[in-house]
């Protein structure tokens, strides 16, 4: 999570501008208070939330998958809010662009919708009414036959397709690249975690999330060089990244991208 306060340092500025006394007699207002704004910024419309807190000092900035949140006291004026929200008008616009560029979309599962797989756009086809669940791809399409239109029978029976994938692959290419250098071929699993793309144990297991089958092969070598590695070296030393770059030497400009993809990966 992304969250910048940008506006802290200018506490003691901005704190005797808006903080006036309050009268006596005046009814509390509560500790904490949320309302919902829009500002227009170059022409676009931008949602944000204020989030008021008592004894707050000056006005903070914080852009993450939700959006703008203003954090400022209870007294405020919504003007002095967006007289600075205008003054970052160029960082909040390339901050909101950056999270809305990471939203996890999430997957619809209808013909029409598409999935990844070894990083290409396939497009499913559904059909219903077939008693015994098929999948089969025909170049960019995935012909999915199940009993019902159910979206979590589509979605089952396109993972259980996308595993049935992925472990051959995955085996197939940890055995080309063990030979190649000089490593005994480890034993090769499948793991439903997300977010974690392989892992490695003294065992010589290696292990890759069957989601990884969606990246590009190349993304999916640089993993599988990184876990064959830790069969060297059980650590991130050096050492290591020494290894992987012997076995991958374009690992650097692979791991960013799967870094900035990995969003894309995870949705299901
Ligand atoms: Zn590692």
């Amino acid at each position: 999570m992304v969250s910048f306060d940008l506006f802290d340092q200018l506490a003691g500025l901005l704190a005797p501008l808006t903080e006036k006394k309050k009268p006596s007699g005046a009814v509390m207002r509560p500790a904490k208070e949320e309302s919902e704004h829009t500002i227009a910024l170059d022409g676009r419309r931008v949602d944000y939330k204020v989030v008021r807190r008592r004894g707050r000092r000056g006005v903070g900035l914080k852009i993450d998958g939700s959006g703008l949140t203003v954090a400022a006291s209870l007294t405020t004026p919504i003007s002095a809010i967006e007289g600075l929200i205008g003054q970052h008008a160029d960082w909040v616009a390339k901050k909101l662009g950056e999270w809305s560029e990471r939203r996890i979309v999430p997957q619809r599962w209808e013909t029409g919708a598409t999935i990844f797989f070894m990083g290409e756009p396939v497009t499913l086809m559904i059909d219903v009414g077939h008693r015994r669940v098929c999948v089969e791809r025909v170049l960019s399409h995935l012909f999915v036959r199940v009993k019902t239109a159910d979206p979590a029978d589509v979605e089952k029976a396109v993972k259980h397709w996308l595993k049935k994938q992925a472990l051959p692959h995955f085996a197939q290419r940890a055995f080309l690249f063990a030979r190649l250098h000089q490593l005994t071929p480890p034993q090769v699993f499948l793991s439903s975690a997300n977010g974690r793309w392989g892992s490695c144990n003294s065992r010589r297991e290696v292990r890759f999330s069957w989601r990884l089958i969606k990246a590009r092969p190349a993304l999916i070598d640089y993993v599988v060089c990184h876990e064959l590695a830790h069969l060297r070296h059980m650590n991130h030393s050096a050492a290591f990244w020494a290894e992987v770059r012997r076995m991958c030497p374009e690992f650097e400009t692979l791991k960013k991208e799967l870094d900035r993809h990995d969003h894309q990966f995870r949705a299901f």
